[in-house]
Order: C-alpha cells, then structure tokens, then sequence
C-alpha cells in the first residue's frame, strides 16, 4: 500500500470475529483510523503500534464531532497519502452516512475503498435467534430509521403498518412507544409478535419479547436501551427455537492478511 487511500470499513454489530478478512487487512495496515463509538475496541487493537487513532464517536443525544468535521477529518489525512481507516459498525452504508463521506472525498478526487460489514438489522438479530426471513413467516424485509434529522419528513408509519414482511427498526429506542402505536394506527395488530436486541452479538446481548402492543413494558421491566434493533413480525417466535450461545473468538495475532 504505498498511494494514500480511504478504507471506509464497516466493523460489524460487536462480536470482534464478524469483522471481513478485508477489513482486517485495512486496519492492520492503517495509518490513521477514525472509529466511531459503535465499533469494538478490541479491533482497534488489531491497528499497527504507531498507527493515529482518532474517536469521532456520536452519543444519541450529543454529537461531539459534526459530519462536516468528520469528512474534513478524512480529507485532510488522504491528502498526506495516508492510509486511513473510516471504521463504522455494522455495514457502512446502513444508516451510517457513509455514502455522505465516500461523496466528499470523491468529489476532491481522492483514493477510496467500500469494505462491506454485517449489518446489526441482519447478522445482529442472527445472534438473537431471529431470521429477518423465513419461508412461512416473512418473504420480505424492511429496515427503518426510527429517528430522522430535522427537516426530513416524519416516517410514514401507517404505511409501514400495511407491510406485510418483517420490520427491523434502527435508532429507534427514544421513540419505541409511538412507533408502536403508530403501527397499530395504521392497522396492525396488536398481537404482532416483537423484540427489542441490545447490544446484538456482543456477550452483553440482551433480548426482550411481547407484542406491538407490550413490548415497551418488557423492555422498561428489562431496562434496555440504544443500542438496540425493534424488530417486528412472526419471525421473532422463532427465538425459542433459533437463539443459541455464540462462540468468543479473538482474533489471532499469527493470522496473516
Ligand atoms: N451501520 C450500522 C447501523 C448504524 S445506525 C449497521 O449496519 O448495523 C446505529 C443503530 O444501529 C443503533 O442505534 C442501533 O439501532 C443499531 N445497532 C448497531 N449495532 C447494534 C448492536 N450491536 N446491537 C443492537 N443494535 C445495534
């Protein structure tokens, strides 16, 4: 790697392990990584010793570093031919704005490479024993943003509420008891089946189950909170059969990439 790059990398939802070899290969040969408060710190331990390592993670309520700086953050390093590292959980271009930094540094003609991640609205809820499809509960899926910045329109629930497939609902926390009730305004039932994922495949997972219309109960009984996935549908019965324990692997130092 001797020109100046951007590896925009997307982490995976926690479990270390989920990272791509690809991934692994950019981080290990970084010279700058910008992480993000979702992503492990076990794998920043995988950059080289000297490697510049620079936290531009949000809170849900607090933004300390704004989009703006982040973007300028990657300009100004690509520009000294660095190879830096853009690490983001779960899939890059999953409600992570990362099209909106791949744009910038596009638009000044600089080097960029898309490692694709698994995405916490799929492999997160895997670890929760959930199948976002299922040949008789749901052939279809729909991942949605429960917050949207200011000035976007408000998310159209009624419609969601006329989908039959399965509802995998992002950043959706804070807002957890009207989503509901705006999905059983706009006509499902009551009883649909769903659950709240914490922390999904991280050994701090915690799941909480009911219906559209209890779930906000089991969830404040349980005290969850972001980060978590809503997820909405028949498939989520299959937990009792579907949820296992997941292996811990750390990633082997002896393994070459
Ligand atoms: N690009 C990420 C999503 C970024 S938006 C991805 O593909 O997974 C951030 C939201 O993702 C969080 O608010 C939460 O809803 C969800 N999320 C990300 N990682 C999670 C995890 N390990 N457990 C539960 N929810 C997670």
């Amino acid at each position: 790697m001797n020109e100046g790059k951007v590896w925009l990398v997307g982490a995976g939802p926690g479990d270390v392990s989920l990272i791509t070899v690809k991934g692994l290969y950019a981080i290990r040969h970084a010279e700058v990584i910008v992480y993000d408060r979702l992503v492990n710190p076990e794998l920043l331990r995988q950059a080289p010793e000297d490697c510049l390592m620079i936290n531009v993670g949000k809170n849900p309520n607090h933004h300390p570093i704004p989009q703006d700086e982040i973007n300028a953050i990657l300009v100004e390093y690509a520009r000294q031919n660095k190879q830096v590292v853009r690490l983001k959980g779960g899939d890059p271009y999953v409600f992570g704005r990362g099209a909106e930094e791949v744009e910038q540094l596009a638009k000044e003609g600089l080097a960029f490479e898309v490692v694709p991640g698994i995405s916490s609205a799929i492999g997160g809820l895997v670890y929760a024993g959930i199948p976002v499809t299922h040949r008789d509960y749901a052939s279809s899926f729909h991942v949605i943003t429960g917050h949207m910045c200011q000035g976007n329109d408000p998310q159209n629930w009624h419609a969601f509420a006329q989908l039959d497939g399965t509802l995998v609902i992002l950043m959706g926390m804070t807002r957890l008891v009207e989503i509901c009730q705006q999905l059983m305004a706009g006509g499902k039932s009551a009883d649909t089946p769903a659950a709240v994922v914490m922390y999904a495949s991280q050994t701090r997972q915690q799941v909480a189950r009911g219906t559209l219309a209890t779930i906000h109960l089991e969830v404040e009984r349980q005290q969850l909170h972001a980060p978590a996935l809503i997820v909405i549908g028949d498939v989520v019965n299959l937990h009792d059969v579907l949820a296992f324990s997941a292996t811990q692997l750390e990633i082997d130092q002896e393994f070459v990439c």
